[in-house]
């Protein structure tokens, strides 16, 4: 027997009423938490060490063949405000009061470094919807492939950080990100930011070395003598400096389900910008709201007979017989 038309709208509308009304009040299970890589490759970055000499934006332009940010009128050199399509590293300053003392909330200065941090479990690759951005399975640095990308920019919204950019000033933009120096890591190299930093603030290394070498910094005694590598954190050369005090908080560790980059530093991490987050990952919360949602393909069956119902009333002018 076949389905005639009015049939077909009363059983889209009413069934999915009748399915709205059975959907069970019991939600579809968090998805599983995304532990960290053990051969994750990652970044720390402690602004006590950092004197702000942007060598590692220097070398991350230079590197990654990004070019000049203009921001300032008649500028004759790169001076970015901020993370743009032509900037994925920057170095920015905190200050409050006088701001004299290095590394103090009040009165003082700090510098911090902005870029991708390499989510354990991130929200852009999630937020993709053609995998343009996707997290490599050996390493966790979070590519970017153009071919891929639709321009959606759903990354954008989805990053906690508010990393990605747009070329909106390209006949065919792209998202623009830092990438790990992924292309300087395939010929066995790493980050161009780390090489060229002369202080030690930024080190390259496997992620689970460089936790230990910044809980090994937040134990030492300010005030004492000790040793801190340069470039990458299982060097030969090292720096012997002044320890100064730290918070006792290692950004990055847990915040938003855990990052590859993380940071030290004796000033608030949210005076410097960064975003406090639960230890939860947003890309988990979303995955699982949107699992419980299309559980069954109920949603869009009630959305459906919903728009059907809409669409009769409208043209015909009458209630559904
Ligand atoms: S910081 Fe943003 S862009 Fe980078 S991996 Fe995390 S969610 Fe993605
Ligand atoms: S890892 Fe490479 S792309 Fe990322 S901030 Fe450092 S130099 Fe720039
Ligand atoms: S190169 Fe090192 S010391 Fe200089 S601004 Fe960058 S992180 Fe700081």
């Amino acid at each position: 027997m076949g389905l005639n038309r009015r049939d077909f709208l009363k059983a889209a509308a009413g069934g999915g009423l009748a399915l709205a009304s059975n959907l069970s009040p019991a939600p579809v299970l968090a998805r599983a938490t995304v532990t960290r890589l053990p051969d994750a490759l990652g970044i720390l970055y402690d602004a006590t060490l950092c004197i702000g000499c942007k060598a590692c934006m220097a070398a991350c332009k230079k590197f990654n063949n990004l070019p000049p940010d203009l921001c300032t009128p008649n500028s004759l050199w790169d001076d970015p405000v901020d993370l743009s399509a032509k900037t994925v590293n920057i170095v920015k300053l905190y200050k409050n009061g006088t701001g004299l003392a290095k590394d103090q909330e009040i009165n003082g200065y700090s510098f911090v470094r902005r870029f991708c941090m390499h989510c354990v479990d991130p929200s852009c690759v999630s937020a993709c919807p053609v995998s343009a951005l996707t997290k490599d399975p050996k390493t966790g640095v979070v590519h970017y492939n153009k071919d891929n990308c639709i321009g959606c920019r759903y990354c954008q919204v989805a990053c906690p950080y508010l990393i990605p950019k747009f070329q909106w000033d390209q006949a065919f933009p792209q998202i623009v990100k830092c990438q790990l120096c992924d292309h300087r890591i395939a010929q066995g190299s790493y980050s161009a930011c780390c090489e060229f930093c002369p202080t030690g603030a930024s080190i390259f290394g496997n992620v689970q070395d460089l936790r230990k070498e910044a809980r090994r910094r937040l134990s030492l005694k300010p005030g004492t003598f000790a040793e801190y590598p340069l470039q990458r954190v299982d060097s030969h050369h090292k720096v012997s400096r002044q320890v100064t005090p730290y918070l006792n908080h290692v950004y990055g560790e847990t915040e938003g389900g855990g990052a590859q980059v993380l940071m030290l530093a004796n000033v608030p991490f949210n005076k410097l910008g960064l975003p406090q987050l639960p230890p939860t990952s947003q890309a988990s919360h979303a995955e699982t709201l949107y699992h419980t949602l299309y559980k069954g393909m109920i949603v869009p069956y009630v959305v459906l007979g919903g728009l059907f119902y809409i669409i009769y009333k409208n043209t015909t002018g009458h209630e559904l017989p």
